[in-house]
């Protein structure tokens, strides 16, 4: 494991020798990223069509999955898991590689998120903004979440999320108000904006850190409350 003090950006390569990976291969794959063991050796394979930090991400998940094979206590006691619970702990394990927690917790302590803090962490990392977002907000045990936008033909919606409570996965999305104020949104870096969002039957109330580039916007959300005026 990483030990305290590791440096970051954290050296992939390196880990997944000390553990014994016979090679790491970019492939054509369906899914992202996978681990096969030959001779009780771990060999990984990764999409070699995603992008890097993406890439880097898998990697580092199918090193976790290395790892809980390794141990044998820890193999142990996964054993009961079911697919989804397993995938969920290796991403956990993921970015507790690649974002220790010694090393992420002067980012997380900090009065403030915004997305300058989110970059620098990326950059320091080397892995993509919702990765350290979702990292963020655990370490930092405060709200912290990425969605991006995209301008539909009728109006904005939402393209990828992280760092979402698990009860609005997939459910949210942008109201006709925060549509508009998107649509007349100057291209440039990050400002502040109250939006509403909407999750199924409520309205949510969200404080956002914007970067509209275009078509597409980031909103870093720093705070979510269910409008309990409606
Ligand atoms: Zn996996």
């Amino acid at each position: 494991m990483v030990s305290r003090g590791a440096e970051v950006p954290v050296d992939l390569q390196k880990l997944a020798e000390s553990l014994g990976v016979t090679e790491i291969l970019l492939t054509e794959l369906v899914e992202d990223g996978r681990t096969t063991w030959i001779d009780g050796r771990p060999k990984i394979e990764l999409r070699a069509d995603r992008p890097a930090a993406r890439m880097r991400f898998t990697l580092a998940h199918e090193i976790a999955h290395v790892l809980v094979a390794q141990d044998q206590t820890v193999a142990r006691r996964t054993q009961g898991l079911d697919h989804d619970a397993l995938e969920m702990l290796c991403d956990w394990i993921a970015a507790s590689l690649l974002m220790p927690r010694d090393w992420m917790q002067r980012f997380a302590n900090r009065n403030s998120y915004n997305l300058s803090l989110l970059r620098l962490i990326a950059n320091h990392a080397d892995v993509s903004l919702s990765a350290a977002a979702v990292r963020l907000a655990e370490v930092g045990g405060r709200t912290c979440m990425l969605l991006r936008f995209q301008r539909a033909p009728e109006r904005w919606v939402v393209v990828g999320h992280a760092g979402v409570p698990r009860e609005y996965i997939g459910a949210l999305e942008a109201t006709a108000e925060t549509s508009l104020l998107l649509d007349g949104l100057a291209s440039r870096r990050d400002v502040w904006q109250d939006l509403t969002l909407r999750s199924r039957g409520s309205i949510l109330l969200a404080n956002a850190h914007l970067d509209k580039s275009g078509q597409t916007c980031i909103a870093l959300i720093t705070s979510l409350i269910e409008d309990a005026t409606l």
